[in-house]
């Protein structure tokens, strides 16, 4: 017999975020005399990157953030972002600075976002920030894997010591997310396509986390009875339906917790965003609340 998996519900735990966000962003305005502000770069017309800032900008909307959005040209030079980008760096009345990923193809990524302001780089990919976090934790997690820490934290399942597998290497999921939880003491494997029998390692995870991007890869048998599965994946189906990376039907009678997709990291991933901005202005400005 299976018993049925929990089902974290990450849309209601990022309003529950979104709405003690909101009362720090009214703290902070009050101090400071304005609010926070978010500045996002965009550089061409994918459309999946125009939904995404539209999100960016309806959420920073909801809890308070001043949002602005710099909207360049697909031909745009290299030098006129990483110019832009500068710029925003300078400004005192911008806190946080998110560069819209991916980039045309003509521009580097790495020139552009290593012209980040550290200090407001609330995607936390500047190599300072991605520095910070391996050697000691500490400087702006990057929002998808803050966004899944949260999630495993609201099971209320202790990390000290369990099995975590993460499967997927890349710099903005994968790789702070195994950091992450091996900071909280978990034992990490971080897997990813080279691994050999990825089932055998998954089932090994008391914590799996799945960011590939590959519809259906993780299956019943690859996850242990009773395991937390945070699935990241978003994928675009054919038919249109949007489906993470595991496989929920079956997954869910195995798994003792399990994300949805929608509904699961995605909407976290918003939240942390504004949570990065509020805490980089406050941090630059010397204020708490
Ligand atoms: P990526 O393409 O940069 O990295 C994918 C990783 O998966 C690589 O490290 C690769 O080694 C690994 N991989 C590929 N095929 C594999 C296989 N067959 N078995 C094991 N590992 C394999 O992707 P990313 O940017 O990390 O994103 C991963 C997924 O998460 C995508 O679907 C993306 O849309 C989604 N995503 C969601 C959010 C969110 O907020 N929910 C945020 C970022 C990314």
């Amino acid at each position: 017999m299976s018993m049925a998996a929990t089902i974290i519900d990450g849309k209601a735990i990022a309003a529950e975020i979104r709405a003690s966000l909101k009362e720090r962003v009214q703290k902070f305005s009050s101090t400071v005399g304005a609010a926070p502000g978010l500045a996002v770069v965009l550089v061409g017309d994918d459309p999946a990157s125009h939904i995404y800032v539209r999100t960016k900008e309806r959420v920073s909307g909801e809890v308070g953030i001043r949002f602005e959005k710099h909207h360049l040209p697909h031909d745009a030079a290299e030098e006129e972002v990483v110019r832009l980008v500068r710029r925003l760096g300078e400004r005192d009345d911008v806190d946080g600075i998110l560069v819209q990923l991916p980039l045309p193809g003509h521009i580097s990524e790495r020139a552009v976002l290593e012209a980040v302001d550290p200090a407001k780089d609330v995607d936390g990919f500047h190599p300072q920030n991605a520095g910070r976090l391996l050697a000691h934790g500490s400087g702006i997690v990057p929002c998808t894997p803050a966004g899944i820490l949260e999630l495993i934290r609201r099971t209320g399942v202790r990390i000290e010591g369990k099995e975590a597998v993460v499967v997927g290497r890349s710099n903005i999921v994968g790789k702070p997310t195994a950091l992450l939880l091996l900071q909280q003491h978990a034992t990490v494997t971080l897997a990813h396509s080279r691994t050999v029998d990825l089932p055998k390692v998954c089932r090994r995870a008391d914590i799996l986390v799945v960011a590939v991007g590959r519809p259906q890869l993780i299956t019943a048998g690859y996850v242990k009875p009773g395991a937390i599965v945070i699935d990241v994946g978003i994928n675009r189906l054919p038919g249109g339906e949007l489906v993470g990376d595991v496989a929920f039907d079956e997954v869910k009678d195995v798994a003792g917790y399990l994300t949805p997709v929608p509904g699961g990291v995605g909407p976290m991933t918003i939240a942390m965003l504004a949570q990065n901005t509020i805490d980089a202005a406050m941090a630059r400005r010397g204020v708490s609340c």
